[in-house]
């Protein structure tokens, strides 16, 4: 049989990852990039990226853990401050994961990958693909894939209706990525911070290009005190995240004090609608590419499971291409995506749900997890694997189960 082709538009997280996994398991690889390595490196940041342990075992299992010594993310913690005390918390607990989560600039990653792609074979091209280069691709190659994240080529993908929830953004988002921030005592751990109606704050340690670091995510409810970012220099940015610490959550921002920006590049700010979109795009000719991660599963980042998907998706395609030995047509596709769908909607839908004020149930477990471990326990670790929420966290009636459950095992 001879070497199938495949052509993967965009050199990231799911891009990288997917295409490795075909050129090991024996596929000619092409990726299409419209950034260099040195473009990347240079840039700005543009996502926290922390990832969880099995879509880091994704990337293990490839022979793609090039940072074991970089800082690790041990655990959650989860704060709400008092809505009458300032400076007080009304909830506050915090929980190890089973295994360490970790963050690697993608400025550091994706150039690596990069690196990596082409010493185990791959092509990679350099060029902003839109329509006319997609038609090429799919001239020469037995499957297209397009893995371009947020860029403007995902809109060829249309959006499902049926499958989103928003069709607006629902947090303005920020980064700042820090130097001289004071660790955690105990462990290292995503600080997650929700403040109703404001939005909300994390913070947790990352690897960047100048060593190790902690990154500051803000998601400001729009029009909020939070959603002032706009126009801002890196110097404001960096005084406007620890201004709004100093407002809210002065247990982040004594942390914060002498927190100074890692470089200039490391700021972001920006606003998207989640979105799910149909996985296939139909160019003018008529044939067909197929989406991948972030532009067919676009979530908003306060579950921080963008990365963890595009790994996860990427996984998945993987399997179903190389166990798939008939043409790549559209029903391949559908049912490429449907599989991955199996698992993405279940993150959507937590993901989603947190982006709305809580529910009183929510509020219930979350301050049920001060006094009880074993829920802290398991939200932190449901970050692994959000399907899990669906058992517990996500319906009235199964969290009243679960606390029912837990109050009869202590009287036992
Ligand atoms: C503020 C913020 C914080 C985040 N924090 C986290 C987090 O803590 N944990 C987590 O898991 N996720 C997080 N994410 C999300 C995560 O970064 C993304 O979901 C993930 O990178 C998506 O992977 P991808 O492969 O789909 O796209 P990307 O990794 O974005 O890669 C797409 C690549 O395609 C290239 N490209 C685009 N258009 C073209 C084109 N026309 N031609 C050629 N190349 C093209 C781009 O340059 C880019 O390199 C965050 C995102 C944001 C915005």
């Amino acid at each position: 049989m001879t070497q199938r082709h495949i052509t993967i538009v965009g050199a990231g997280q799911s891009g990288l990852q997917l295409g490795i996994g075909l050129l090991d398991a024996g596929f000619q690889v092409t990726t299409i990039s419209n950034r260099t390595p040195d473009e990347i490196r240079d840039g700005k940041v543009a996502s926290s990226q922390c990832i969880f342990h099995d879509a880091l075992e994704n990337e293990r299992a490839l022979g793609l853990d090039f940072w074991p010594d970089a800082p690790t993310v041990d655990g959650i913690s989860f704060t709400i401050p008092h809505p009458e005390v300032p400076g007080e918390k009304a909830i506050s607990w915090a929980s190890r994961l089973d295994n360490h989560a970790k963050s690697i600039d993608q400025r550091v990653k994706f150039p690596r990958f990069m690196e990596e792609f082409v010493a185990r074979g791959g092509e990679l091209v350099f060029e902003d693909a839109g329509v006319d280069e997609l038609e090429r691709y799919t001239l020469n190659s037995d499957l297209v894939i397009v893995a371009a994240g947020k860029g403007e080529i995902a809109q060829l993908f249309t959006r499902d209706a049926e499958r989103s929830t928003y069709d607006a953004p629902q947090r303005a988002l920020a980064l700042t990525y820090v130097k001289g921030l004071t660790p955690r005592e105990d462990y290292s751990a995503v600080s997650f911070n929700l403040i109703p109606g404001v939005g909300e704050y994390f913070v947790f340690p990352a690897l960047t290009t100048t060593g190790p670091c902690e990154i500051m995510v803000f998601e400001g409810v729009p029009g909020g005190p939070m959603d002032t970012w706009k126009g801002v220099t890196p110097e404001e940015h960096l005084a406007n995240s620890k201004n709004i610490l100093q407002t809210f959550l002065p247990w982040e921002a004594e942390r914060a004090t002498d927190a100074e920006l890692t470089d200039p590049n490391g700021i972001l700010q920006g606003r998207f609608a989640p979105t799910v979109r149909h996985p296939i795009a139909t160019l003018p000719s008529g044939r067909q590419v197929l989406g991948l991660a972030d532009v067919v599963v676009l979530n908003d980042p306060i579950t921080g499971q963008g990365s963890n998907n595009a790994s996860k998706c990427a996984a998945s395609y993987l399997d179903s291409i190389v166990q798939h030995s008939g043409p790549f047509d559209a029903g391949f596709m559908q049912a490429t995506f449907e599989r991955y769908w199996d698992y993405a909607q279940h993150v959507a839908h937590w993901t989603n749900a947190l982006l709305a004020p809580p529910p009183p149930h929510v509020l219930e477990l979350l301050g049920a997890a001060n006094q009880e471990p074993a829920i802290a326990h398991r939200f932190a670790n449901g970050f692994n694997h959000p399907p899990e929420f669906q058992e517990w966290f996500m319906y009235p009636d199964k969290a009243a189960g679960y606390l029912a459950e837990l109050a009869t095992a202590k009287v036992l």
